[in-house]
């Protein structure tokens, strides 16, 4: 019989390559999505797939429709479901924290229901303003609660310690994924984060806006690595967070200097101020992940920014009106 899956934000971005990827390995795929930062578009090519694709349009937070508890079994639940752009961090808060908690809740209920595996995405941001670097999964982080990112950190950090109280109480077999910045095909160019901002800027010949003096660093994944990674993880007996993220660090400069040399764009950069507690440095230390997981990420950072210049180029192309979300 072949393997069921439920995706909760497999409408997203990374949700939506990971359903490709189950769906190219035989599973029957069942995407729970309401769609707030997610398309119907990123499903097309999930849809040519075959029939074994199912889409759910819910809220997770609310309590989950009657038909996936007592329907077919899953075997595996991955909850990719939150809005995960700082622009949302002001717009909408308040559902942010509660997608990762209750909304995590009825899928770690429904999983004990199941007997299934579930993984929580989580992210690199639990570690906050990190002193540590690069970031080990041992390291507790420094995040401010209460400061402009302070809903997706501690949500994310939430979700982290009821997964984790769902494998104390229950042995609920749970995966947590601390994921870094990650990149590519399907996110949306008015998205506000780095990549697509600076590549639909470029695209249109505008200044990239760099927040800061642009010496702060991120680490870039290329998504299919990513879904191979969050794959890997669920298949592994490991329990512990695992970083799932490529080392490559660049800082927002270097990434301002590579995307205007691909695009040819020659507009000079703008500076904005930098956003309250914006993290100075990030990179995974990913030795868990390889040790682990056998896993490690295979696209080199020239590679998926080419693959992501076609990709934000048709989307420009099919909606010449769309523009970069720029925090002011
Ligand atoms: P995305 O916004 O493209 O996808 C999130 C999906 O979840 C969307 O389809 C959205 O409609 C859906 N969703 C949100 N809240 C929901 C709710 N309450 N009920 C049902 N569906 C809901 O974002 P993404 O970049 O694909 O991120 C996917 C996951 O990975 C998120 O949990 C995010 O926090 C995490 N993550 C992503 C990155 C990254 O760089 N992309 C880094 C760290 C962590
Ligand atoms: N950033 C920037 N200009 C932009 C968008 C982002 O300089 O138009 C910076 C941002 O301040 C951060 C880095 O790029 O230091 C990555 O930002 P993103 O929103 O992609 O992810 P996160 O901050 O959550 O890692």
């Amino acid at each position: 019989m072949a393997m069921r899956a439920l995706v909760a934000g497999g409408a997203g971005f990374v949700g939506s390559h990971l359903c490709e990827l189950l769906l190219n390995k035989g599973y029957e795929v069942v995407v729970l999505d309401n769609f707030v930062t997610g398309r119907e578009a990123n499903l097309e090519t999930l849809r040519k797939l075959g029939h074994r694709l199912e889409v759910v349009r819910h809220d997770i937070t609310s309590p989950l429709p009657q038909s996936l508890k007592t329907g077919t079994r899953f075997d595996e639940i991955y909850n990719l479901a939150s809005p995960a752009s700082p622009v949302d961090f002001d717009v909408m808060p308040v559902f942010i924290m509660r997608t990762a908690s209750e909304g995590h809740l009825h899928l770690l209920e429904l999983a004990r229901e199941h007997g299934a595996r579930i993984l929580f995405a989580s992210s690199s941001e639990v570690y906050g303003d990190a002193e540590q670097h690069p970031q080990k999964e041992t390291y507790f982080g420094n995040v401010n609660p209460i400061g402009h990112r302070g809903c997706y950190d501690e949500a994310k950090r939430f979700g982290e310690a009821l997964s984790q109280s769902y494998w104390r109480q229950y042995k609920t077999p749970i995966r947590i994924a601390r994921i870094f910045n990650t990149y590519g095909p399907r996110m949306r160019a008015n998205d506000g984060r780095i990549i697509p901002n600076f590549f639909t800027q470029a695209l249109k010949g505008q200044s990239l806006t760099v927040y800061g003096d642009g010496t702060q660093t991120r680490s870039f994944c290329f998504v299919t690595d990513l879904a191979r990674g969050l794959y890997a993880l669920m298949q592994s007996e490991d329990t512990r967070p695992v970083n799932v993220g490529n080392p490559i660090e660049r800082s927002v400069l270097e990434m301002a200097d590579a995307i205007n040399r691909l695009t040819g764009n020659r507009a000079a950069v703008k500076y904005l101020p930098l956003p309250e507690n914006d993290p100075k440095l990030r990179r995974p230390d990913t030795t868990r992940a390889t040790s682990s997981l056998g896993w490690t990420p295979a696209v080199s950072l020239e590679k998926g920014l080419e693959l992501s210049l076609d990709y934000f180029k048709s989307e420009l192309a099919q909606d010449p009106t769309l523009e970069a979300s720029v925090i002011q």
